[in-house]
């Protein structure tokens, strides 16, 4: 059954039980008392960002630190995991209890993200903890888009943190985040989140609150950063 998926990941598991705990949500595990992705999720998370920090730095050797940082905030984030593990299909493979199948958690986007992390530490382990190997696969799958997502400036800045060194340089305050409305679904929520600082105040939409954040925080850079110009340019 995970055939394809291993084509896709080009590498053929040894061991099938420990792709099928990367796939298995605590809610399934604890109806059969068997284990699920946690652990292998908190592994993962590290291996992963591992890998893409080891690729930004020998794509990019030109870059300052603080750059890549930017770069690794956006690149390692559930957002970004996300739209990765879509390629990849994952939520195909994802065993939970009915409730949360019904529920339509399946389509989770933290829950894909923590599977797709698990998924590597999958790899990992079964492979002997071949470090080289792994990261050979990731390379092979999302090298390439990574590498030319940054050379074509498609990262996202982290609008939040270029928003909070403006906000505490001008009026030594930081931005404060509202979550307004959450509406649809559960597999396909919009979440508007408020972001107000002094008499400023914008409104983001996104398919996560992480996501809704980003948005407003980026329009109150740019509704700021135009009033500044204006009052700097009457002083
Ligand atoms: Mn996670």
């Amino acid at each position: 059954m995970y055939q394809e998926l291993e084509e896709k990941l080009g590498y053929k598991f040894k061991d099938l039980s420990i792709l099928r705990q990367a796939f298995t949500h605590i809610s399934y595990a604890r109806e059969r008392g068997i284990g699920h992705y946690e652990n292998l999720e908190f592994l993962g998370d590290s291996l992963l960002n591992f890998m893409i920090v080891d690729l930004l730095v020998s794509e990019f050797p030109q870059k300052r630190e603080g750059t890549l940082a930017t770069l690794k905030a956006y690149l390692i984030s559930e957002d970004f995991f996300y739209e990765l593990a879509q390629e990849l299909e994952l939520s195909r493979y994802i065993l939970m209890s009915r409730g949360e199948t019904e529920r339509g958690q399946v389509h989770n986007i933290s829950i894909i993200s923590d599977v797709f992390e698990a998924l590597w530490a999958a790899v990992y382990l079964d492979s002997g903890k071949d470090c080289n190997l792994v990261k050979e696969l990731f390379n092979n799958l999302f090298g390439e888009k990574i590498v030319s997502m940054v050379r074509e400036g498609k990262v996202r800045k982290d609008f939040k943190t270029e928003l909070q060194e403006i906000t505490q340089k001008r009026w030594k305050e930081r931005p404060v985040y509202r979550v307004m409305s959450v509406e649809g679904p559960s597999h396909d929520r919009t979440f508007s989140v408020e972001c107000s600082v002094k008499e400023f105040r914008t409104v983001g939409r996104g398919k996560s609150k992480k996501q809704a954040e980003q948005e407003a925080a980026r329009k109150m850079v740019d509704a700021l950063t135009s009033s500044f110009s204006s009052s700097e340019t009457s002083e």
